[in-house]
């Protein structure tokens, strides 16, 4: 059988164990690294399919080390920090990372997030399989849903997993307003808390992305106390 491997990158050993003690229990297989170069080493040879790694590290900054892991590979990276900074999250994202896990978290949490990647995982492998062709278009905004890229103006936007999935969930509910709940549902498999604030964090990643002027976005628009809305624009 093949087993989920995941990579944990954390120099608290406390944490370190508490994080390999859960993954254990649910059967999962995991190496780990307590400091930069070790994680970077470990990336490239062990192959895991996720990475759980925190941004505090005793030799290098955690960016730095998905910055490293980003020249070579797309395996999905989930930081874990201690800063709760909105601006400290974008940073991690903006550098490739794919989600974020704000210490202190509980091990439901962390095995939800796990989930998440793996169904993406699953969803990846099962959908290269099909021949089927469907395209997403709204004003100069286009999704190639068998290719799972997005593009603006004809050019390809780089999209992290998450801003990825909430694009295609926002375009495929066209001139419907989602709330909060259903769309951190559709994406996380709940909706704690944190999930609500990680959801306006992705969205304004995502936002910089997509709208010319995220001020006044022309796509998506937000509901406040709601949700947010995909508006059909004119090409
Ligand atoms: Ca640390």
């Amino acid at each position: 059988m093949n087993k989920f491997k995941v990579l944990v990158v954390e120099d608290d050993s406390p944490v370190r164990n508490l994080i390999t003690t859960t993954l254990k229990t649910h059967d999962y297989l995991f190496v780990t690294a307590s400091s930069g170069e070790e994680a970077i080493m470990q990336a490239s040879t062990c192959n895991p399919d996720v990475v759980f790694l925190d941004l505090g590290l005793p030799d290098m900054d955690g960016i730095e080390v998905i910055k490293r892991i980003r020249e070579w590979s797309n395996m999905p990276i989930i930081v874990i920090s201690a800063r709760s900074d909105d601006e400290d999250k974008i940073e991690a994202l903006d550098m490739g990372a794919d989600d974020y896990l704000t210490k202190p978290f509980s091990v439901e949490e962390l095995l939800a997030r796990l989930r998440v990647m793996q169904r993406r995982i699953a969803l990846l492998t099962s959908e290269a399989g099909m021949g089927e062709n469907t395209i997403y278009t709204n004003g100069q905004l286009k999704i190639d849903f068998v290719a799972r890229c997005a593009y603006l103006n004809e050019e390809e936007l780089k999209l992290t997993p998450i801003e990825y999935k909430l694009l295609c969930l926002l375009a495929k509910n066209t001139g419907k307003v989602l709330t909060h709940t259903y769309i951190t549902q559709k994406i996380w498999g709940s909706s704690w808390q944190n999930d609500v604030a990680s959801l306006r964090v992705f969205m304004a990643t995502l936002r910089k992305k997509i709208e010319v002027g995220p001020d006044c976005p022309q796509y998506i628009q937000t509901h406040i106390g709601v949700g947010y809305r995909m508006m059909r624009v004119d090409g």
